[in-house]
């Protein structure tokens, strides 16, 4: 393609040399916002970011301190590229919450969960592979397999998650079609953006269906021990070690700066990610991988998670009777873990054309078609109660309830 062959080539002369897939990237609806999202008078109910508030900081600094001085020829050197042994031995201890036993072996550390989803990405998909994905579905998942070129088929939720016959259905349909599905991308607890999770009844139902047309589950798992009410579910991966790549992450249960998260997969699969994380970052951090093994040596790190769990419930309720009191013409679910309501807008109103007037009343939401590969969802929008305190989320809704009147009346 020449250089002026496009609206945007002359903003920038490599446009021609670019590989065709950097031309399906662009920027993630959430990180557009973002700027604006975070400026102090705007209430943020669109990023998923965890409350750090929650965290004992000065405890932590003196961790970090000690972590640096006493440790630093270590935490401050490349590592392994599977990562620290140290580490995965205890995300064992973290896993065993939800049913998994695995070696350490298993484990592979990353840069947080995102890193592997893309690794898994890059080490199954050719252009044009399909993923069957949830829909709605974690637009930053979205957002690797695009850059990867897969193709995205979406299956329909309900309130006890990913339909198991719609998925069924899907999978005969893709194979007459002859199209080569390569993996069942599911996030099964308190679901980014649906809120909802898979029920008991349903997992081992996922689980044989996916076995039967030989397609690989991707379990995506950052929220599994936010459950407000009840105790961990048991994870896909604790009924089927062969069959399922589970992903855990650091992010929502302590903190995202560390950036570390893990994936664990059969030996095979595993050897890959390993080559895969080793060609685009060497190894993952040493001081992050540290830090996390240091806390969670010391630091009572279950009693850390009930307490996110609190204050999280604390939010959702905020956030449900705000809904109920000022936008009683919307419907939503009511998430019993994790971090977001997914609302549907009153008839005939799109929230990715209102966002821009929400801005403007100074409170944020990321719009339903973020999280459809082809943009659909636009009567949907996401909530995320995580970040603001409870008087900040009524306030937010308040803001939105009067973006609403104003829409419904035009
Ligand atoms: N998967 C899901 C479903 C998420 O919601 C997120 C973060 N919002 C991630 C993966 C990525 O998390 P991280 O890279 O911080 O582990």
């Amino acid at each position: 393609m020449s250089i002026s062959d496009s609206g945007g080539t002359r903003l920038d002369p490599w446009y021609g040399s670019y590989a065709a897939r950097a031309h399906e990237m662009r920027a993630s609806e959430i990180r557009a916002l973002f700027a604006v999202a975070s400026r102090p008078e705007v209430v943020s109910l669109a990023g998923g970011m965890p409350y750090i508030g929650g965290l004992p900081l000065e405890e932590l600094g003196e961790m970090m301190k000690r972590l640096i001085v006493e440790q630093g020829e270590v935490a401050l050197q490349y590592g392994s590229g599977q990562g620290d042994e140290g580490l995965r031995e205890r995300i064992l201890d973290v896993m065993a919450l939800e049913g998994i036993t695995a070696h350490p072996d298993d484990v592979v550390v990353t840069t947080g969960s995102q890193q592997a989803l893309d690794l898994v990405t890059n080490i199954f998909i050719d252009p044009g592979d399909v993923i069957v994905a949830e829909a709605p579905s974690y637009v930053g998942a979205l957002g690797v397999f695009r850059a990867r070129e897969a193709s995205v088929v979406h299956v329909p939720m309900d309130a006890d998650g990913l339909i198991p016959e719609q998925l069924d259905e899907t999978l005969t349909r893709l194979k007459a079609e002859g199209r080569r599905v390569k993996f069942l991308y599911t996030v099964p607890n308190y679901h980014n953006p649906a809120g909802v999770s898979l029920s008991l009844e349903r997992r081992p139902q996922v689980l044989e269906i996916c076995k039967r047309h030989g397609v690989l589950i991707l379990e995506d798992n950052p929220y599994g021990l936010l459950g407000f009410d009840r105790e961990p579910m048991p994870a896909l991966r604790s009924m089927d070690s062969e069959g399922v790549i589970y992903l855990g992450s650091f992010s929502k249960t302590f903190a995202p700066g560390f950036r570390v998260g893990w994936a664990v997969a059969p030996h095979a699969v595993r050897e890959k990610l390993v080559l895969a994380s080793e060609a685009a970052i060497l190894s993952p951090s040493n001081a992050s991988q540290l830090a996390i093994r240091s806390y969670l040596d010391h630091h009572d790190w279950q009693g850390q998670i009930k307490g996110f769990r609190e204050q999280y419930r604390e939010r959702r309720d905020a956030t449900i009777s705000a809904l109920q009191e000022h936008i009683p013409e919307a419907t939503w679910n009511v998430p019993d873990g994790g971090f977001y309501v997914w609302v549907k807008l009153p008839e005939g109103l799109d929230a990715k054309s209102m966002l821009p007037r929400a801005i403007t009343a100074r409170v944020a939401y990321v719009a339903g078609s973020a999280f459809y590969i082809d943009g659909s969802g636009t009567d949907h929008l996401r909530l995320s109660f995580c970040y603001p305190t409870p008087d900040r989320i009524r306030e937010g809704i308040r803001r939105l309830a009067s973006v609403v009147d104003a829409e419904l009346e035009t």
